[in-house]
């Protein structure tokens, strides 16, 4: 199966180069091979500390395979290497699922061929409009797309008196494709970028054709680069003209990139918080500890069930009531069948260890009735590594719960 992937425990039966483990489509394999062919993934593994190898992971891996690394939750118990579906957050196969994924994929390449256009053109928009991209790119696209951003070709085809030449080169006439591809920038820009290849792409003179040859080549992230660079270009354009800012490739790549990242880093967690409190409200105990690295809500909620479960069996508690605000966290919990997820093995941890209690139930709250639990995540912002209170719980913390409980 194309999209099923290993996610990893400790059994040493997935290879580094032999096997789909990284959770990266569409190969999901690191990008180059430094290390014997059929290297266990397990080699990269500290099974003492029960963590990634961080010194073997940047001696043996790429930066860019390292970040995606470190993100893969290791379960404490270490349980056996699991395939799972990688497109679903459940990790289980879905044929509805699977054959979305094959519309997603082809749905733009396909739009200038189909038989429905109309069908064909609104899944183009909603496959657009679910990138994680910011909502001014998606804007930019939208407008780009439709041939109705204000190039010197447009706003003179309305009449408007201005000269036509491209303001950087002057050697051409300034169109939306001469903007973002063909102008001298626009080549340095593409070619200091991952997306070097779009400038062989031969279209003509339309965008949204270019962009329907590009997703052919690239996957969802990749073409949200894609748009954002064509974003980046315009921006730069218009500093140009309007604010006397020079246009430097190098500068308008990194600028989009960490554009990019921040608004993806910001749909991530970094904090786990944890307050235990007696069935009354009394906070008895709090934790908050800061993550080695950003990892996605589902999975930051998933450590942090785990990091309570842990931390009420070592403050001795019997009687456990686990709230959390994420419903699908709570459903795993709840789920009788081994959970496939990518935080499926973070939480059959917790369930064995919760097995200690007298009693445990688990339930869901609303995010605004946890805003304890996120307020002390806030104020935690400025600590590294842990900070645990017990009996004496932050005046901060007990303001939030007060005005919770009112
Ligand atoms: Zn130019």
């Amino acid at each position: 199966m194309a999209d099923l992937r290993w996610r990893i425990g400790d059994e040493h039966i997935v290879k580094i180069w032999g096997d789909r483990w990284l959770p990266r489509g569409h190969s999901f394999l690191p990008i180059c091979p430094p290390l014997p062919h059929d290297t266990m993934v397990s080699f990269l593994l500290d099974s003492a500390r029960k963590c990634w190898d961080l010194g073997k992971l940047q001696t043996h891996l790429l930066d860019v395979d390292v970040d995606v690394i470190r993100k893969i939750p290791i379960s404490p118990c270490l349980p056996s290497d699991t395939l799972i579906w990688h497109y679903t957050r459940d990790g289980r196969f879905s044929v509805r699922l699977a054959c979305h994924l094959q519309m997603n994929l082809s749905r733009i390449g396909s739009y200038p061929e189909s038989s429905n256009r109309g069908e064909a053109t609104r899944r183009f928009w909603k496959g657009v409009w679910h990138l994680k991209i910011p909502h001014k790119i998606k804007g930019f696209t939208w407008k780009a797309c439709l041939n109705i951003i204000p190039t010197r070709d447009q706003l003179w085809q309305r009449r408007v008196p201005i000269e036509l030449g491209c303001d950087c080169c002057d050697e051409a006439v300034e169109t939306l494709m001469h903007c973002v591809k063909e102008c001298d920038v626009a080549q340095q820009v593409w070619a200091a970028s991952p997306l070097p290849f779009v400038t062989d792409i031969r279209v003509g003179y339309n965008f949204y054709h270019w962009v329907v040859e590009v997703a052919k080549q690239v996957d969802e992230a990749g073409l949200g680069l894609f748009f954002a660079l064509c974003w980046g270009l315009w921006f730069a354009r218009n500093q140009a003209i309007f604010n006397n800012v020079k246009r430097v490739a190098t500068v308008i790549v990194q600028r989009v990139c960490a554009h990019l990242q921040e608004f993806c880093q910001r749909l991530l967690v970094l904090w786990r918080p944890l307050i235990v409190r007696e069935a009354h409200g009394t906070v008895l105990a709090a934790m908050s500890e800061r993550l080695p690295h950003w990892v996605d809500a589902d999975c930051a909620e998933a450590l942090a069930a785990a990091s309570a479960i842990a931390f009420a069996a070592e403050l001795g508690l019997y009687h456990i009531q686990l709230e959390g605000d994420s419903l699908s966290i709570i459903k795993a919990f709840h789920c009788e069948d081994q959970v496939l997820s990518t935080f499926g093995h973070i939480l059959q941890g917790a369930v064995c260890t919760s097995r200690c209690f007298t009693s445990f139930c688990c339930s869901h709250v609303l995010r605004n009735g946890n805003k304890a639990a996120h307020g002390l995540a806030r104020m935690a912002g400025h600590v590294t590594g842990k900070r645990v209170w017990r009996n004496e719980v932050p005046a901060e913390l007990c303001r939030i719960i007060r005005a919770e409980s009112v």
